[in-house]
């Protein structure tokens, strides 16, 4: 099926097990600024859909949405779901508070089930920081399945693309072909991305 996913806010949480189970679930995850806002509502047809997730309160909390009004199964089971992690790299916190959110970030990739595949957000204008290389370090040595979509595509010269696109890769340790690019405001790369996380939601 082609088309927006249409999300909608089932809860925000800090509790790993205290989430509502799901039949398959895809993280979203990135530090802050990356322009994780601006792709879930590209993604999704609720422009303002995100505001949810970046609510005082609510932005260092799991926020979770459910996919295409797929309603609860029989057995209580969410069918298809979107998690929007916290964004990481809040240099202004205090660090015992930091620590707290990559504690919870770390449970819940490492605890929830289902959890067919974390979307590692990178900003295609600058290119892979530190703490991405961190994140894209730790799912490997889990084996947690996951794939780097570069944001902010629009922002790169065309003139400098090939360039960027090789270095983006070679930063996080890819091939090129691995690194998913996209716009979110030209809208570039958005249908892909939308058809793959359907794919890994086992939705078409
Ligand atoms: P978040 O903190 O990860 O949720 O990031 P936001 O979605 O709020 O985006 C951070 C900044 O990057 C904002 O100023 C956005 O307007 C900008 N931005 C996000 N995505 C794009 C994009 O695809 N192209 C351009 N040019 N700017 C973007």
């Amino acid at each position: 099926m082609a088309g927006p996913l249409s999300l909608e806010f089932v809860l925000s949480g800090d509790h790993v097990e205290r989430l509502p189970p799901t039949v398959a679930e895809v993280a979203i995850v990135g530090r802050s600024n990356v322009g994780k806002s601006s792709l879930v509502n590209a993604i999704s047809n609720r422009k303002k859909l995100a505001n949810v997730s970046n609510t005082p309160g609510r932005t260092r909390l799991l926020n979770l949405f459910s996919l295409d009004g797929k309603p609860d199964r029989s057995d209580g089971r969410l069918k298809a779901t979107v998690m929007d992690l916290p964004g990481y790299g809040y240099a202004a916190a205090p660090k015992h508070m930091r620590a707290g959110w990559q504690e919870m970030i770390e449970t819940y990739l490492l605890e929830r089930e289902q959890l067919a595949m974390v979307i590692v957000l990178v900003d295609g204008e600058i290119g892979p920081t530190k703490l991405d290389v961190q994140m894209l370090d730790w799912l490997r040595g889990y084996d947690i399945p996951h794939t780097v979509v570069a944001t902010k595509h629009d922002k790169v010269k065309s003139s400098t693309r090939q360039r960027r696109k090789r270095d983006v890769a070679e930063g996080c340790r890819l091939e090129q072909g691995d690194v998913v690019w996209v716009s979110s405001v030209k809208g570039v790369g958005i249908d892909r991305l939308r058809s793959l996380i359907r794919s890994w939601l086992d939705l078409v």
